[in-house]
């Protein structure tokens, strides 16, 4: 049960003035932790400020330069209004004794603009100046005051990651609402080291970087920030301690078949093992012979032959008669995967379905029964099937293909489908040894070290975009020769529609210019019309793929050769080695080329350069945490680290051993969290939803 001092902190954000339903949605898109439920107070105050906005600044209209935030005394002047039916903005001028300003409204309220900015009276307005024409003026001023009620308007803003629709101030206010509910808490912290860092307590930390006085208190190195972050891994490390605890004392299963079948798949693979892959699954088995439970990390760049290993896997657990699942991140690999492993299953003699999102109730319903009936081996699927309402007559092996955000209660989730159940957990970025830590816990990690045979590295250039023209000859060129292209489309941030209508346009012209069908995939397409177009491209019905990053992981074709990344100075380092690993699967000589557009920044310049200087995903990822964090590391969209909503893995990595020694301490002392310091404990799982794992106590 949550203790009810933390109630006012999970009351939904709808509870926050200024925040109705549909605020309400668009605020839990962007802070919330549970895509299905309504964000809570507490979800919203770890939604930190990345900078702030100093309205001190106070220089005179003349001398505010362009692009600047500035806080003006200024005398309104006339009000402009634009003809009707124009599309002109509504203009008001203004005067202070440097010189003189136009604010310009847009879609503004006319009873509003006149009551705000009256025409002969002297107000105190803020907002940036821009000079266009050799003038200044302010676009939609943040504030306009009255001299006397000057002191409402904040002098230093914290400004925070925002999303379409939802305005700076709403959030600002319903922040302001929700530190007001910020309960006293008990101290979960440890006395001694509480003041030997001479942190603020927890409240009090959350309330300075929500209303920082100077930059310098949200920047992580803060005592504030550092306070916050440290709570945050506590609260991971304490969780993953409790799983690990738990997991002990409920034992795995041993397993330890005399590898019949194991050795069926492997046989019937149309090449050798290469030495880690044989090493890994000699790994692997040895952790299924024991009785407790695996939770392996199975590390290998990409095309190092990570699905061969788990199928191997699977197989020595299904020769004992239990069940397995493979979890893919997405429907495209899914379906992949079930397609290179039916052949393989079946001369194995192992039961293998598909299980996707996309299947029709019946389907669905005929599969789960055949799962409970124990007719099926082995079920592919997204993640998000395994993570719902499927049951299985006797798991013992779950499978996770490319996947970072692995958390704890996913952990549980599937835990909680069989017993004893095994976890592999596959992944084509060489994790640093700390961010291992900081999201699995101390998973054991076997790591395929070297590629198979007959591999070469992929040439890899860098090319202006202007030479377009040239590159889509050289494209033609290879086509005629019999040779496959992936060609990526640019990646628009944060904008689906325009990602769609680049991909579209150019696959309308290759098809064009190059005169012949060419093969379409992108995210908005249905499950059908993408394994058509994927199946296209295997079979060679056509010989281009335009894509956009769907393709990024794992999609596997061998003979592709060739792939073009347009405007691949938006991307960044790992995902280009994730797209470039496309090519390179078969014997043939195989390239990338990266279409660029010029002029390049700096970091853009080194990540191609990198690029070009080396195959090796190791290095590309030291690289990659050198030019950028750890949550780029991972693939993450967001910055950050993945599973942190304040602790970032390349500035807190010294706290992550404190707080990983802490929680060992901890249950050590007092493994049912029962003492003072224990239920505060509790509260602080609860607050970083890491509480999954109080489940897991015999105490309850
Ligand atoms: P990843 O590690 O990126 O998931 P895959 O498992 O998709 O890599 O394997 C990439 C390709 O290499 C596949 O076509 C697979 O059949 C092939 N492959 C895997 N292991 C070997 C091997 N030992 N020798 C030759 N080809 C292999
Ligand atoms: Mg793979």
């Amino acid at each position: 049960m949550r203790p009810p001092v933390l109630d006012p902190l999970f009351a939904p954000v709808s509870t926050l003035p200024g925040i109705g339903p549909k605020i309400a949605k668009l605020v839990s898109g962007l802070v919330g932790s549970q895509p299905e439920r309504d964000a809570t107070v507490a979800d919203l105050l770890f939604h930190l400020p990345h900078s702030l906005i100093d309205r001190r600044h106070t220089p005179g209209i003349a001398y505010s330069e362009n692009g600047d935030i500035v806080t003006l005394d200024v005398t309104i002047g006339r009000h402009m209004a634009p003809p009707r039916n124009s599309r002109a903005p509504y203009r008001i001028s203004a005067h202070d004794e440097t010189g003189q300003i136009t604010f310009v409204f847009f879609h503004s309220r006319l009873d509003w603009l006149q009551k705000t900015f009256p025409e002969g009276e002297r107000r105190i307005v803020s907002g940036k100046v821009e000079w266009f024409n050799e003038r200044p003026q302010m676009v939609h001023p943040d504030y306009s005051l009255k001299p006397d009620e000057a002191e409402q308007m904040p002098t230093i803003e914290p400004v925070y990651p925002l999303t379409a629709g939802l305005a700076a101030k709403t959030l600002q206010k319903a922040m302001k609402a929700a530190l007001d509910k910020v309960p006293h808490l008990p101290e979960w912290m440890n006395e001694a080291y509480l003041h030997k860092t001479g942190w603020p307590d927890f409240a009090e930390a959350l309330r300075t970087v929500h209303t920082p006085k100077e930059r310098g208190d949200i920047e992580p190195a803060s005592p504030f920030m550092q306070r916050l972050a440290y709570d945050e891994l506590l609260a991971s490390q304490l969780a993953l301690a409790m799983v690990r605890a738990h997991m002990r004392t409920l034992g795995g299963i041993a397993r330890a078949p005399n590898g019949a079948m194991q050795q069926a798949v492997i046989d019937a693979l149309p090449f050798q093992l290469t030495g880690s892959q044989a090493t890994a699954i000699r790994e692997i088995n040895e952790d299924l012979a024991r009785p407790v439970r695996m939770l392996r990390l199975l590390q290998g760049d990409v095309g190092s032959g990570k699905t061969v290993v788990a199928l191997a896997a699977l197989a020595q657990v299904i020769e004992t008669g239990a069940q397995g699942a493979l979890m893919a991140p997405t429907e495209i690999l899914a379906r992949q995967h079930f397609a290179s492993m039916a052949p393989l299953c079946e001369k194995a003699g192992i039961r293998l379905a598909l299980m996707t999102g996309k299947d029709s109730q019946k389907n669905r319903r005929l599969r789960q029964a055949q799962l409970d009936a124990g007719e099926i081996d082995l079920v592919v699927g997204t993640h998000a099937l395994f993570q719902g309402t499927v049951t299985f007559q006797n798991l013992g092996l779950v499978v996770v293909d490319e996947q970072h955000r692995f958390g704890v209660h996913q952990r549980l989730a599937l835990s909680s489908k069989g017993h004893g159940v095994d976890v592999l957990v596959m992944t084509a970025t060489p994790i640093p040894r700390t961010l291992v830590l900081t999201c699995f816990g101390d998973m054991d990690v076997s790591k395929l070290t070297d590629k198979p045979a007959g591999r070469k590295p992929v040439a890899t250039v860098s090319v202006s975009l202007d030479r377009l023209d040239e590159i889509i000859t050289r494209v033609g060129a290879a086509v005629a020769e019999g040779q496959k292209v992936y060609w990526v489309c640019p990646l628009v941030e944060e904008s689906e529609k325009i990602d769609l209508a680049a991909v579209e346009d150019r696959h309308r012209v290759l098809e064009h210019i190059l005169g012949q069908r060419v093969a379409l995939v992108h995210g908005r397409m249905n499950a059908d019309e993408k394994d058509a177009a994927m199946s296209d491209f295997k079979s060679g019905v056509c010989k281009i793929l335009v894509a956009t990053t769907v393709i990024e992981v794992g999609v596997d074709v061998p003979d592709a050769t060739i792939i073009v990344i347009e405007h691949a100075e938006r991307f960044g380092l790992a995902q280009l080695h994730q797209l470039r690993g496309r090519v390179g699967r078969g014997d043939k000589p195989s390239s990338c080329v990266l279409l660029y557009k010029g002029p390049l920044g700096e970091t853009a310049g080194a990540r191609l350069n990198i690029m070009r200087q080396t195959n090796d995903g190791f290095l590309i990822a030291e690289e990659d945490l050198k030019l950028r964090g750890g949550g780029e590391i991972l693939g993450t969209r967001q910055s950050g680290t993945p599973g942190f909503r304040i602790a970032r893995a390349e500035d807190h990595a010294d706290l992550m051993e404190v707080a990983r020694d802490d929680a060992r301490l901890i249950l050590e002392t007092d493994p049912d969290l029962k003492s003072a310091r224990g239920a505060a404990l509790r509260c602080l799982l609860y607050l970083f939803g890491r509480d999954a794992a109080i489940r897991l106590l015999r105490a309850g």
